[in-house]
């Protein structure tokens, strides 16, 4: 028997087709009708239905380009259960370069939402009712902040089995047992037991082609783990692809100044470490930013101009660095070089990392 069509939207999907549907999210007050695009891939066979979806936050534009790419992938054709990718969640804020929606709320926190909310309690019922509950798996595609680089991280709630299966399938180099923020996707998904992981990686209203391509592997790995597409003839995966941080902190700035980066991305980095010197205009005061830690920069200021009490560095601390420093240069090795120098950039005065 036929497996049976999938319906959103009031649009049915028949087993073994594709098709991009238009979900009506609201009208702007010009009265023109805003879409959340969902390109929707039905499966001739039973199994998982995954969700993908970027730009919640609608300046996070890596995501955009990830889900683009995973959909020309040609395994897609065999299918085993159903794909909602949805590049553009935040429709609002993406149109408009920012991470927010025009009332300035973080759509991000507007979960569950409802029907009579305001625009993001209304767009996060809408996505909730139309697409999140008819999946059975989800992953969210982020970005640092505006002049944030954040290396490719998973970050997944770690009680659930299945949404681990999934932070390990997907392979980035570290994984963040992060808590869940009340009002987000994340917390909203979890709370009805469907496993959800969060990707992070690069920076706001940037693409970078290395973290887009560990998004697409990862996206893919994920899927290969859930059997929805074939696995990949010949040599076995490494054993060591990812390892999970035991906790993670921000260092920041101790006085306003103008900051000169001495850590890169990725680094390894002594607890008492210099990640970076921070100076007036004239130098007269200097101080240098210490790491309180041990562990691997997971994140990087890209804006040299920071206020005391800015966060600069986020430092992901480990029970086994070397577990950690194996991983990423596991990571680095599957990148092109020419492309990791330019995204892990080793700074010429950077004389002390190791
Ligand atoms: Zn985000």
């Amino acid at each position: 028997m036929a497996r049976a069509p999938f319906t959103i939207a009031d649009t049915e999907i028949k087993a073994g087709t594709r098709q991009t549907v238009e979900v009506p999210v609201a009208k702007l007050y010009t009265h023109t009708p805003l879409h959340i695009p969902v390109e929707v891939i039905h499966g001739r066979r039973d199994g998982p239905v995954l969700m993908v979806c970027g730009a919640i936050h609608g300046d996070e534009i890596n995501g955009v380009e990830i889900v683009r790419r995973v959909l020309k992938n040609s395994a897609l054709r065999h299918l085993r259960g159903t794909l909602l990718a949805v590049p553009i969640v935040n429709i609002f804020g993406f149109v408009q370069r920012t991470r927010y929606l025009p009332d300035r709320r973080d759509l991000n926190r507007c979960f569950p939402g409802s029907e009579s909310g305001s625009l993001g309690g209304r767009i996060a019922y809408l996505l909730r009712t139309q697409i999140m509950e008819k999946v059975t798996h989800i992953i969210d595609l982020h970005t640092g902040a505006i002049h944030r680089f954040n290396l490719p991280q998973i970050r997944a709630e770690l009680k659930n089995p299945e949404t681990v299966r999934m932070a390990e399938a997907f392979g980035a180099p570290i994984i963040l047992n992060a808590g869940l923020r009340e009002g987000s996707l994340r917390a909203y998904a979890d709370s009805q037991d469907i496993p959800v992981i969060t990707f992070e990686g690069g920076e706001a209203l940037r693409f970078d082609d290395v973290v887009i391509t560990s998004g697409v592997k990862g996206v893919v790995r994920v899927m290969r783990a859930l059997e929805m597409i074939p696995s990949k003839k010949g040599p076995k995966a490494p054993r060591k692809r990812s390892e999970t941080a035991a906790m993670s902190l921000w260092v920041r700035a101790d006085i306003d100044g103008i900051m000169r980066p001495v850590a890169r991305l990725g680094q390894k980095v002594r607890k008492g470490q210099r990640l970076a010197m921070v100076a007036d205009p004239f130098g007269e005061t200097e101080v240098s930013v210490l790491s309180p830690i041990s562990g691997i920069v997971i994140c990087v200021n890209n804006l040299p101009l920071v206020n005391e009490g800015e966060a600069i560095y986020h430092v992901a601390r480990f029970d086994e660095l070397g577990e950690a420093e194996k991983a990423m240069d596991y990571f680095r090795s599957s990148l092109d070089p020419e492309v990791t120098e330019a995204v892990l950039p080793v700074h010429p005065w950077d004389n002390d990392s190791k």
